[in-house]
């Protein structure tokens, strides 16, 4: 088996050598293994210390239990999960709409990470060009079968043309990405003068990763190699020269997320303590976005 891990000794956005270990957090959906997780003093910026490389994290992907993957509908987690993903579509579609140059419901739309393709069937059936790229066969298999769109190999995001899409989203992806800065100059680089780019990750910072510590389900190890606060994607923004237009909180995910750390943290699954956890944390969120569980970034050139 492959097994080679990535030290940092600096900070991966900001390289500031001020960087400490914050807490250990447990791999509840595959491996049962242990991870680091460190911050970095400069810009907050906090990732999974000793992850597995790009090839050796792909053992950490096999389980029937990650949900991102698979349309199965057992299991109330499961359930709920999939209820909220029906919800964030419209949601999702009406953020990007209102940045659309034409005023909404057309141009072109690169998804990145679209799973099994539910964000680009719901685009395409509301008069978007949409393409989406998926690095797992399996999911772009399924895919085909559950939503009837074509998804492409992520290797595609290399050979795109510069100025192709008046969209790009990623949801939930960035915290999964290897080459990170790769990453961040290729979308740049095919994002029209006039587009927007929209990154949603968990937020570190929110009320529920407060409460739940290192069972906080958002955490994720080793699958999440980074974990952002607000002011750490600012910097990375920065740094790369593009500019943030604004943040979006996700209600939604307060609820599944601390659904599942309640299920982490004591073994079973409290619905109504974890609705009230959820509903606390957006209620505060309300008043101050950085308390919300996961954010979506609005970004422009
Ligand atoms: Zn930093």
């Amino acid at each position: 088996m492959h097994t080679n891990f990535i030290n940092y000794i600096s900070c991966p956005i900001c390289h500031s050598a001020t960087i400490h270990r914050v807490l250990a957090a447990k791999d509840y959906t595959v491996s049962q293994k242990e991870f680091e997780i460190w911050e970095c003093s400069t810009c907050t910026f906090r990732f999974t210390q000793n992850a597995p490389d790009a090839v050796a994290i792909n053992a950490y992907y096999q389980s029937e239990n990650y949900i991102s993957h698979s349309n199965t509908n057992k299991g109330l987690v499961n359930q709920l999960y999939h209820a909220v993903r029906k919800q964030t579509l419209t949601r999702k579609r009406r953020l990007v709409n209102a940045r659309s140059a034409n005023n909404g419901n057309s141009g072109s739309l690169l998804d990145i990470g679209a799973g099994t393709g539910a964000f680009v069937q719901h685009m395409e059936q509301h008069g978007w060009k949409a393409t989406g790229l998926e690095p797992d066969e399996t999911a772009r298999q399924r895919a085909l079968e559950a939503h009837q769109v074509k998804l492409l190999p992520i290797e595609e995001l290399n050979i795109i043309p510069a100025e192709s899409f008046d969209a790009i989203t990623m949801w939930h992806v960035l915290e999964h990405v290897h080459a990170l800065h790769d990453c961040i100059r290729q979308i740049k680089k095919i994002i029209k003068p006039t587009g927007y780019i929209f990154i949603a990750v968990p937020n570190y910072t929110s009320y529920d990763a407060g409460l739940y510590k290192s069972y906080w389900a958002a955490y994720d190890v080793p699958r999440h190699l980074y974990h952002f606060s607000p002011a750490s994607m600012e910097q990375l923004l920065e740094n790369h020269g593009l500019t943030l237009h604004g943040i979006k909180p996700m209600w939604f995910d307060s609820f599944y997320i601390s659904m599942l750390s309640e299920q982490y943290k004591t073994g079973h699954s409290n619905i109504v303590k974890a609705f009230f956890n959820g509903a606390v944390s957006n209620l505060k969120a309300v008043f101050n976005k950085e308390y919300c569980s996961s954010l979506i970034y609005v970004i422009g050139k």
